[in-house]
């Protein structure tokens, strides 16, 4: 039963991607001609305009609701820049395609190069925000400490951006480590949340073939969505014109997402549109892990979904741009205490559109049973690892 209907599904589901791949040929051959000195351009096929407050939450990942994107189209965002080595290559291939993306930027790499947050701005792409430190765990963290690493983050691009302009109100959690108090506090901000469709594993350290066959094949399973990147990776840069490449061929559309402003109102939507999970979705994916709901340290200790912190690679600390920046511009990120590597995926990548449920799976459960005779220790371990993980969990009790 459940086989037929998951053929009848792709079928449709095929059926849909095929129109809509079709109804975008047209207007890529029309963007092709705007591409200047390349013809086959990818190109952006329209601009999504959306306003925050009416969909603080969004991407399949984790939440309801994702972006109203129709069947091919893609958009395209970049995490944890600037970060020149990388960055600026990353830019030079969207601006050969001539594809406008989004980037979440963090705050001190910000201060430490702030022509890279100008550069993207001046390139036409989204300007986002992705906390001031990249911090491990974020959702383990006082909320105090939460909302200064939010508000340091916008405060870092609005100044690296200069003349009063602010970032977009677009933040994505480092890790997706959600939170409610994190989410509340970008929503009193103003910023929609953002979370993924789906990732490409580009901070792990995969291929770059790698990274593009799990773009590519993830892409294909959903058939649009909003694909998490890394404008810090080397096997990113290396991946990116082949991923575009093979999405002109695919007939995938690139959507660049601006939010709304007093002189730029958002997109018409249906409410719809916007629901991550439709009944054929819920087929296709029928072990998809309950959005979880999460408070901090002071009231519970509960699991939160997690990429990584190895985000922060060995690679990216040793790059050549960290070692020849001025003194001090570039604080060196503090080393998780935890494994600096996750599991890899089941072998679903064909058969689930996003992340197994093990990328939700909490991996820094702290151990209550020695917590509470370890109260000194643990604070101490916390002052050294920057994790407050045990100590909060004493203090509770
Ligand atoms: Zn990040």
């Amino acid at each position: 039963m459940i086989g037929n209907e998951l053929v009848t599904v792709r079928i449709r589901r095929r059926i849909v991607v095929c129109l809509g791949l079709f109804a975008g040929m047209t207007a890529q051959a029309a963007l092709a001609a705007d591409c200047p000195g390349n013809p086959d351009a990818l190109g952006t096929s329209r601009t999504l305009v959306v306003d925050p407050r009416e969909h603080p939450r969004i991407g399949a990942m984790q939440y309801a609701e994702t972006l109203p994107l129709a069947a091919g189209e893609v958009v395209l965002t970049f995490d944890d820049g600037p970060l020149p080595k990388y960055s600026n290559r990353i830019l030079e291939i969207l601006a050969s395609q001539c594809v406008k993306a989004t980037f979440f930027l963090v705050g001190r790499q910000a201060q430490a190069n702030p022509e890279g947050v100008r550069k993207v701005r001046d390139a036409g792409h989204t300007v986002a925000t992705h906390t001031q430190n990249h911090p491990p765990g974020m959702h383990l963290l006082p909320i105090e400490r939460v909302q200064q690493e939010i508000d340091e983050g916008i405060a870092a691009i609005s100044a690296a951006l200069g003349d009063g302009t602010a970032p977009a109100p677009f933040f994505r959690v480092p890790g997706l480590a959600r939170a409610e108090g994190i989410e509340q506090h970008a929503a009193s901000k103003g910023a929609q949340v953002w979370s993924a469709d789906f990732p490409a594993d580009d901070w792990r350290p995969v291929s770059s073939s790698r990274v593009y066959e799990v773009a590519m094949k993830r892409l294909e399973a959903r058939g649009k969505g909003i694909l998490l990147l890394h404008d810090i990776q080397a096997r990113t840069v290396a991946a990116l014109p082949k991923i575009l490449h093979e999405m002109k061929a695919r007939g995938y559309r690139i959507v660049h997402v601006v939010p709304a402003t007093a002189e730029l109102a958002a997109t018409s939507t249906e409410p719809q549109q916007w629901r991550t999970r439709s009944r054929h979705e819920n087929v296709a994916a029928p072990h998809w892990p309950q959005i979880p709901r999460f408070v901090f340290a002071e009231r519970a200790m509960l699991p939160a979904p997690w990429l990584s912190d190895s985000y922060w690679n060995d690679e990216w600390l040793t790059s050549s741009d960290h070692a020849t920046s001025p003194a001090g511009a570039m604080p060196t990120p503090r080393q998780a205490p935890w494994p600096r590597q996750v599991p890899p995926l089941l072998n679903a990548v064909n058969a689930l559109p996003v992340p197994a449920p093990s990328v939700f799976e909490f991996r820094d459960r702290p151990r209550p049973a020695k917590a509470t005779h370890a109260a000194g220790r643990a604070t101490g371990r916390v002052a050294q690892s920057g994790r407050p993980v045990l100590k909060r969990l004493v203090q509770v009790r």
